[in-house]
């Protein structure tokens, strides 16, 4: 049965093959983007998700277009990388706002027609980084942990309610944000990876599709890795 997907940040990287996968499967798919306009095929919707107003706007949109969000993948995040000591408030506070308060504005705004429906799956894409750390990563590593609090919070409020909220956490995947990285860096990540590769966005897709599925129903509140081995007993 085809639903209505909105996936946060779906306009490029690992957002889009996540929206390209949930489209080839039927599902009417909407992807949000801050100007660039949407990638053919896919719903478009300007929203910052910094931005509560622009958030319910949004939301409005695709309910009037495609009907309620039905699965929600929260995967729209920045980083802003610095060591600790030269970490200003300023760059802890935007990418948790970003990734973090993002994630729990568009968490809500779908939750209640989740609620009506009795049905929906809350999908947050957060990071190997999140449980494992990183160095220069304080602002990033804790706003991708804090969601997997929140994907537990929710499960415990409304998983009665078949909805699900799960936490899908890849370690080094092929995109814009892992291309700025050193070629030196990239070796060093290659080396400590069990897979001995960067994985592509295609292979986060499939899972998350998988977790979306009538299939994973009995999956909630669970962190899955795709990470290559990464970040393993964590
Ligand atoms: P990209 O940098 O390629 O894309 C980031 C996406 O987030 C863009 O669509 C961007 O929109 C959107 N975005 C950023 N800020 C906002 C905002 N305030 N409001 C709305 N949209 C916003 O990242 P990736 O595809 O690599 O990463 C996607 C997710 O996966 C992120 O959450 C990231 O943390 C996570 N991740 C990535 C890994 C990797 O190796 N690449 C590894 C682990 C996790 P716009 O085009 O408008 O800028």
């Amino acid at each position: 049965m085809a639903r209505t997907v909105l996936v946060t940040g779906g306009n490029r990287g690992i957002g889009l093959a996540i929206a390209r996968a949930f489209a080839e499967q039927g599902d009417r798919v909407a992807v949000t983007h801050r100007g660039s306009g949407a990638p053919e095929g896919l719903f478009g919707v300007q929203c910052d998700i910094t931005d509560p107003a622009q958030v319910d706007a949004a939301f409005t949109e695709i309910e009037k277009e495609l009907g309620p969000v039905e699965v929600l993948v929260a995967n729209a995040g920045i980083t802003d990388d610095t060591l600790l000591l030269r970490m200003s408030e300023e760059q802890f506070e935007r990418v948790v706002d970003t990734n973090l308060k993002g994630s729990f504005r568009v968490s809500k705004r779908a939750s209640s027609k989740m609620l009506r429906a009795k049905w929906g799956r809350i999908i947050y894409i957060s990071s190997v980084v999140g449980l494992y750390g990183g160095p220069g990563q304080v602002n990033y590593a804790a706003s991708k942990a804090g969601l997997v609090g929140m994907a537990r919070s929710i499960t415990r409020e409304l998983g009665s309610r078949n909805i699900t909220a799960n936490v899908v956490a890849p370690g080094f995947i092929e995109t814009e944000m892992t291309a700025v990285l050193s070629e030196a860096r990239q070796a060093e990540i290659i080396k400590a990876v069990p897979a001995g590769r960067l994985a592509s966005a295609d292979e986060v897709a499939a899972v998350v599709t998988f977790v979306a599925s009538d299939a994973a129903a009995y999956i909630n509140g669970a962190v899955i890795p795709v990470d290559g081995g990464l970040g393993m007993g964590h």
